[in-house]
């Protein structure tokens, strides 16, 4: 968490506080405010005065109320853009993908590398290899827990067969031993705020069912003994086996 400085506003009694600072929320609290939607701040407020304060005309007035506070900024991974062959990615425009989808219902689905190379090794394996436009997954997570956007959400990609239309692909480097701290933390964030508001500023959609790979049509095993535990458990209530 990193604060900014502690500035001061004036706010109608009653008034949402977060309002007045200039940032949408849906409701207000007197103390630390979690913004929704993509804003990274989260806005920290203590009401330092209430009634009887002077109100911007200078005049005493019970209406209005000394509100001070301060933009915390809230942790998120490093996030890099890794679509249409940027960041080193291959890429290959007339390569195989789906075309565009609707967002409506679609779940997240959890997978691994099953090896430990990188994601471009991955990304000019699926490109070069496979005859794929690019990485499949739509996300996927280094070790150091760096995020990988390779595809818009609305891109039907090939990344867990017979159910390629209703997925979502996250997947981190690794192998059946599961994540790094690093990644799980990363994973964790996506995970959540996937599941609680989507992630607007990545085309994230608001999700209500995740699964993963070996879950899927095909069997498989990905994504490995503690990977698969690791997305279970985080997904938590909106995990579904075999979908
Ligand atoms: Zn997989």
């Amino acid at each position: 968490m990193i604060a900014g400085p502690w500035v001061s506003v004036w706010a109608r009694r009653g008034k949402n506080y977060a309002e007045a600072f200039g940032i949408e929320i849906p409701r207000t609290f007197d103390w630390r405010v979690p913004t929704w939607g993509h804003a990274k701040e989260v806005l920290a407020i203590r009401i330092k005065r209430h009634a009887g304060v002077p109100n911007p005309d200078g005049k005493l007035d019970g209406d209005y109320r000394k509100i001070v506070g301060k933009f915390i900024t809230k942790w998120e991974p490093k996030i890099v853009d890794a679509r249409q062959g940027k960041n080193g990615f291959a890429y290959n425009a007339s390569g195989s993908w789906g075309g565009k989808r609707s967002l409506d219902g679609l779940y997240l689905v959890g997978h691994y590398t099953g090896g430990m190379g990188s994601l471009q090794n991955d990304a000019a394996y699926h490109v070069n290899g496979q005859g794929w436009r690019n990485l499949s997954y739509h996300f996927a997570v280094d070790r150091e827990g760096t995020l990988y956007w390779s595809n818009d959400c609305d891109d039907l990609t090939w990344h867990a067969r017979g159910f390629n239309s209703k997925g979502i692909g996250i997947s981190f480097v690794g192998t059946d031993d599961g994540p790094t701290d690093a990644q799980k933390r990363t994973l964790k964030w996506f995970i959540d705020e996937a599941f609680s508001k989507g992630i607007p500023f990545l085309g994230v959609p608001k999700l209500t069912k995740g699964t993963v790979h070996g879950d899927s049509p095909y069997s498989t095993s990905c994504p490995g003994t503690y990977g698969r535990i690791f997305y279970e458990t985080t997904m938590g209530k909106f995990f579904t086996r075999n979908p």
